[in-house]
């Protein structure tokens, strides 16, 4: 059986640095904020070159979080792309918002840059691109409709730790860019995790404050925030883990390149990297017309593939009262039907590969 990710893999090539970063937390007596996330947020803040890194519990609070620190709430709209996972749309929902859709670039699955300004509205506060699958967004165009209609940019990066823009790392260009360390990302905790990262002093003593019940001195709540704190376990395994993280994008760069090679002949669509990016390859992507079938043909030959997502946020049964409907989307909506996820993790061996490679070959000469 080939796994999509193999995190059992990945905790045996660096057991006793993982072993280690728990067991000194253990004995340090500090199991929510303290050292060890500050060391965390830190090395990130080093990493993406921004002055400020808070750790949370999650990415999904990381967005809910930075909308309230932008006072986003009721009456209020955000543009959102139309494929992307749920979360993107749900943090928007709920502070009470409203998530507009944009359709994506077919080819790269990132927002498509020259659909946003028709969705500008007077209410429109803030944009959200989503740094899919490890690509990045195209980011000038989005940087430039934000200045010239005064909106705030907040990066989903929970897939794109390590990806650049034109030489600029992903999450390190909005006002507010959001992290996820949920075990599958390219940096992942052991359980759920989160940050997020900003320029703006005001705007990550706000976020501080609301990852904390609204303190800014311990038990004197100015707002109503929430606990949202990322804990001193997952700091130490991140925080060993983060040094491995560029090595590990290179090794998913390398196998995708491999895969791009073998698939493409056979007419497969396999993932574009423009001009401007570094994909980091959080996923691996491949899209064929008979996706449903090569899926279970996959799983017959103990391969398993994924799905990511089958419903686009429009779609989805919360976002029902905005009325959209099918057919509102059309690139989102087919790129729901097409698109697969192939195994690809850091320790993915090139017979593992190869075996991967010889299905889908099988596959498509059936
Ligand atoms: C994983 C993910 C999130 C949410 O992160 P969690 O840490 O799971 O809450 C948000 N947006 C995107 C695009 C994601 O892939």
């Amino acid at each position: 059986m080939i796994p999509l990710v193999d995190l059992t893999a990945q905790y045996h090539s660096i057991k006793k640095e993982m072993d280690a970063a728990v067991l000194s937390t253990l004995e340090s007596g500090h199991f929510i904020l303290g050292p060890q996330v500050t060391k965390f947020e830190e090395s990130v803040a080093a990493y993406l070159g921004v002055k400020h890194a808070i750790g949370l519990a999650s990415g999904t609070d990381a967005l809910v979080i930075a909308l309230r620190a932008l006072n986003i709430g009721d009456g209020d709209e955000v543009i959102i792309p139309a494929y992307t996972f749920f979360a993107t749309a749900g943090s928007v929902m709920s502070v009470g918002a409203q998530p507009v859709v944009v359709d994506i670039d077919p080819q790269s699955y990132q927002m498509d840059a020259n659909k946003i300004e028709a969705a500008v509205t007077p209410k429109t506060k803030a944009i959200i691109p989503v740094h899919l699958y490890g690509h990045p967004s195209d980011m000038n165009p989005i940087l430039e409709i934000a200045r010239k209609h005064d909106l705030k940019i907040i990066e989903d990066n929970a897939q794109g730790y390590g990806a650049e823009y034109l030489g600029r790392k992903t999450g390190a260009m909005g006002d507010v860019g959001c992290l996820s360390f949920f075990p599958t990302k390219n940096l992942g905790a052991y359980g759920d995790g989160g940050m997020a990262v900003t320029n703006d002093d005001a705007l990550a003593g706000q976020m501080r404050m609301l990852r904390a019940h609204g303190w800014k001195k311990k038990y004197y709540s100015e707002m109503v925030g929430y606990n949202s704190r990322l804990d001193a376990l997952q700091a130490a395994i991140l925080q060993a883990k983060f040094p491995h993280v560029d090595a590990w994008n290179e090794k998913r760069r390398e196998l995708s390149k491999r895969y791009n090679e073998h698939l493409a002949p056979l007419g497969i669509t396999t993932p574009v990297e423009r001009e401007w990016a570094k994909h980091v390859y959080h996923l691996y992507i491949i899209r064929h017309e008979k996706r449903n079938a090569l899926q279970a043909f996959l799983k017959e030959k103990g391969i398993a593939s994924e799905v990511y997502y089958p419903i686009p946020p429009h779609l989805a049964d919360p976002c029902r009262k905005f009325g959209y409907k099918e057919g509102d989307f059309p690139h989102a909506e087919k790129a729901a039907r097409e698109t697969l996820a192939l195994p690809l993790y850091p320790e993915l061996t090139l017979a593992q590969q190869d075996e991967v490679i010889a299905a889908v070959k099988e596959f498509v000469s059936k």
